[in-house]
């Protein structure tokens, strides 16, 4: 009899709590749902893809410039964006059990139907109709179905007063752009097509978090607005699709597990006219890594109307005026993560029939690159380890370590995904040699320790 697996993610989670990945947040309180630190090998990750995207589309074009605006906006930048009214899943709650449960979700696995854009009273009726049951107690006993916002709301106090007012956390980065889009514009040499690119924060108080880090209430994005002409949507959203998909090959994400799904015209959200997920297969299933919006001219409009400012594109030479539309590729860096740590787990078997744990990250994005180790704990290579280790550390994120068996040491490396292995044993003190192991072939080779610095600039 097969062995059921019942949460594909277990190992996963395991290796990331155990090498200081992932941790669940506020553990010490006993745990705070849905929430995560990343751990000091997590946030050297989290910051090798950041840094990349960034390096990728900002750095490396000439047409994309960044921002880093407040998680705090205008209220009113809701009102405009239609979050306020919008930005809501139907939700309902098992009276016996108090289990909160995304309606549109169970009726899509218990009667494989779509009810995007349906009423939450038609959405009630189609429960009742068909008597569907609690995933979690198994009884039919749910409220009616309603609207709920997924924006988190907060207090801010007014000065002198004791009323507050209330502000929302962003559900998404893009806001912060558009409302930035005129201050852009008129301080920097930017001409269209141009991008705006934001590293954040965005926080949703998602109905049915969960999966790890697949979906959270607090987590990052990397956005880019794009503006341009109307007329050149359609290329430009080819060409973002590409780019999306080159930057999945990039990060070393495997072409067999991510794919392109077209979104139906009718479960288009309010503002965008086409969209498409760039789609990962999670050991959960097939869901969302990326998006690709063209979203029209409707967040510059609505913030026009609404604020009084026209935030326009002044084109002096043919003398124009007009709002740009928008393609927005987005991309979420914990769903990144979660993608590469599926994509580079393998629970390897050996021909010795021992099992190894191995994390395959390309170098790129490896926590650490290389890590130098001692044979013994003896002085004479101690120190000339320790030597080596002072000469890379200012080139690659390095790492020593002379505790315990050699076997073990490479064994947690593996687990960290580290590339390269660097040891000095007793040969390097008569000939100047170190052994170069590599993580996944685990092969081993003799190289002159005056060419380890080189040796490594050419593979990373
Ligand atoms: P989903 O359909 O999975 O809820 P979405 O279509 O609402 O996602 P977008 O609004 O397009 O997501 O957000 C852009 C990106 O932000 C997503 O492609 C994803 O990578 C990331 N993202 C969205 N919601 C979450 C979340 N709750 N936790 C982690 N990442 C998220």
């Amino acid at each position: 009899m097969s062995k059921k697996i019942l949460d594909p993610l277990k190992p996963i989670v395991a290796l990331c709590k155990r090498r200081g990945f992932i941790y669940p947040g506020s553990e010490i309180y006993g745990g705070f749902a849905n929430t995560y630190s990343y751990g000091p090998y997590g946030v050297e990750l989290k910051r090798n893809i950041q840094n990349l995207w960034w390096k990728t589309f900002v750095q490396s074009r000439t047409d994309i410039v960044g921002l880093d605006g407040p998680i705090l906006l205008h209220p009113k930048t809701w009102e405009a964006s239609g979050h306020l009214s919008g930005f809501s899943d139907v939700l309902i709650d098992c009276k016996t059990c108090k289990a909160r449960i995304r309606a549109d979700h169970l009726i899509e696995q218990k009667l494989n139907m779509d009810v995007e854009g349906k009423s939450p009273e038609e959405i009630t009726a189609i429960i009742q109709e068909n008597k569907l049951t609690c995933p979690k107690c198994g009884e039919h006993n749910f409220t009616d179905a309603r609207h709920f916002n997924l924006m988190f709301s907060t207090q801010m106090s007014k000065t002198n007063e004791n009323e507050a007012d209330v502000a929302y956390l962003r559900p998404e980065t893009a806001q912060a752009i558009f409302l930035d889009y005129k201050n852009v514009v008129d301080t920097t040499r930017v001409k269209l097509p141009f991008g705006i690119a934001q590293i954040g924060k965005a926080f949703r108080n998602e109905i049915t978090p969960g999966n790890f880090v697949f979906r959270l209430i607090e987590f990052e994005q990397m956005e880019i607005e794009y503006f341009i002409r109307e007329e050149e949507w359609e290329n430009s959203f080819e060409s973002w699709l590409e780019e999306m998909k080159k930057w999945c090959s990039l990060i070393g994400l495997k072409k067999a597990k991510t794919q392109v799904k077209e979104h139906a015209k009718e479960k288009l959200s309010h503002y965008s006219k086409r969209t498409v997920d760039i789609v990962y297969d999670f050991p959960f299933g097939v869901n969302e890594l990326y998006g690709l919006a063209y979203r029209t001219d409707f967040d510059l409009s609505r913030h026009s109307e609404e604020s009084g400012h026209p935030l326009y594109w002044h084109d002096l030479e043919k003398k124009e005026k007009f709002i740009p539309h928008v393609i927005e590729p987005t991309f979420g860096v914990d769903r990144t993560i979660l993608a590469l740590l599926c994509d580079a787990f393998e629970e390897e078997t050996l021909e010795s029939g021992e099992t190894r744990n191995v994390l395959h990250f390309d170098p790129k994005i490896a926590p650490i690159k290389v890590a130098i180790f001692p044979l013994m704990k003896k002085p004479e290579l101690t120190a000339k380890a320790k030597e080596l280790f002072q000469e890379v550390l200012p080139y690659f994120a390095a790492e020593y370590d002379e505790t315990g068996a050699i076997g073990k040491r490479y064994r947690r490396q593996d687990e960290l995904g580290t590339p390269f292995c660097v040891t000095i044993d007793y040969d390097t003190l008569e000939d100047n040699t170190v052994t170069l192991r590599e993580r996944d072939s685990m092969k081993q080779i003799r190289i002159p320790i005056k060419d380890v610095k080189r040796t490594l600039l050419e593979k990373i």
